[in-house]
């Protein structure tokens, strides 16, 4: 499973990042990108950031993703 987050649609909430700081983190610019293997991808962000996410988290993201207010972040099977 890959992950990726729409920067255009964040909503900016924090949620991600409390509730999965091992997937998701908050950029320079305050809005939330997805982190892989620790390394938050910022650049170039949106689509072409995509993280692996481990087997262990993906109920995590799952869970993460229904959870957002913006519904922004998108899971990828
Ligand atoms: S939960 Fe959604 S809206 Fe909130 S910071 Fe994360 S990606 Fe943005």
């Amino acid at each position: 499973m890959r992950i990726w987050i729409d920067q255009a649609t964040c909503q900016n909430s924090g949620l991600c990042e409390e509730e999965a700081p091992e997937l998701f983190g908050i950029g320079n610019d305050f809005l939330a990108y997805v982190r892989q293997d620790g390394r938050l991808l910022e650049e170039p962000g949106g689509e072409e950031s995509q993280a692996e996410v481990p087997e262990h988290l993906q109920e995590l993201a799952e869970l993460t993703a229904r959870a957002c207010p913006a519904s922004c972040i998108h899971l990828i099977d």
